[in-house]
């Protein structure tokens, strides 16, 4: 069951807020794809694909808040503003992140101006982008006897690189999602092999994992900047996955 939340004084409106996935259409849960039927406004983010967007019901108004990358965006208070004026107004709001929502999604902030303007809300899960990644490389996230924790990491912060606990991901069979890698990809090279770990650890980036596009890059730490110099579009860095199929420690790439 979903659990709604509804603040003491409630105020006029409903936000349902949720997440489309990585992409691919089949990746929707059922929940998100009724909510985009009967949605009148969908607020989106840029990542979430034009498949999904064509689930919305004939009365929604799409509006998309940006953004690819490092282009520009609407502020969040901006976007935090709107879904409260929209919510007021009476209509059926629905704001739309890829993946999973509360997944570097900045959902914590749209959750607090919400409980602020005592709207309701729903939040509805979806597939974070390192589930489908890893599923893309036939591997699992945790593995007895490998790593008994997953890390969700970002490469990309509100002040530029991230910093993380590198000293932990350095060790022998961490396993690590890296979303908004792409750009910081020497940055964190340099931090992990400065915290000893082997140049011969596996490294995947699965660009617009679970999309027709989808592509698998595979090689080692050592390969990691040249690599995601090749992407260009949305990717996350499995840090310690290679590809099942992969018998090798030379970059490959896996035809899609
Ligand atoms: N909430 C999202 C993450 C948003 S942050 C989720 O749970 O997946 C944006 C980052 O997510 C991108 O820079 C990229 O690292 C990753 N991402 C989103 N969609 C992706 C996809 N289809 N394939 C690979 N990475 C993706």
């Amino acid at each position: 069951m979903t659990q709604s939340h509804t603040p003491r004084h409630t105020a006029f409106g409903h936000v349902t807020l949720a997440g489309a996935g990585p992409g691919a259409v089949a990746h929707l849960t059922l929940a998100v794809a009724r909510a985009l039927e009967s949605a009148d406004i969908v607020l989106h983010d840029k990542l979430v694909s034009e498949e999904v967007l064509a689930l919305a019901g004939p009365q929604a108004t799409l509006i998309e808040t940006g953004k690819a990358g490092f282009g520009p965006a609407m502020a969040q208070e901006e976007i935090s503003a709107l879904i409260v004026a929209f919510a007021r107004e009476g209509r059926n709001v629905l704001r739309l992140k890829s993946g999973d929502p509360g997944v570097f999604g900045r959902l914590g902030e749209e959750l607090d101006a919400l409980d602020a303007a005592g709207i309701a809300f729903t939040v509805l899960p979806g597939l974070t982008a390192a589930s489908a990644a890893a599923a893309s490389l036939g591997q699992s996230l945790t593995e007895r006897g490998r790593n008994r924790e997953l890390r969700l990491v970002t490469g990309h912060g509100a002040e530029g690189f991230a910093e993380a606990d590198w000293a932990g991901l350095a060790r022998p069979g961490a396993v690590a999602a890296i979303y908004m890698g792409k750009r910081a990809a020497r940055f964190i090279q340099g931090r992990l092999m400065m915290h000893g770990a082997s140049l011969s650890t596996p490294v995947t980036l699965v660009e617009n994992a679970s999309r027709t596009e989808e592509r698998v890059l595979s090689g080692t730490l050592a390969d990691l900047p040249a690599l995601a110099a090749r992407l260009d579009g949305p990717a996350v860095i499995l840090w310690g996955l290679a590809p099942r199929a992969a018998a090798a420690a030379q970059p490959i790439e896996v035809a899609q």
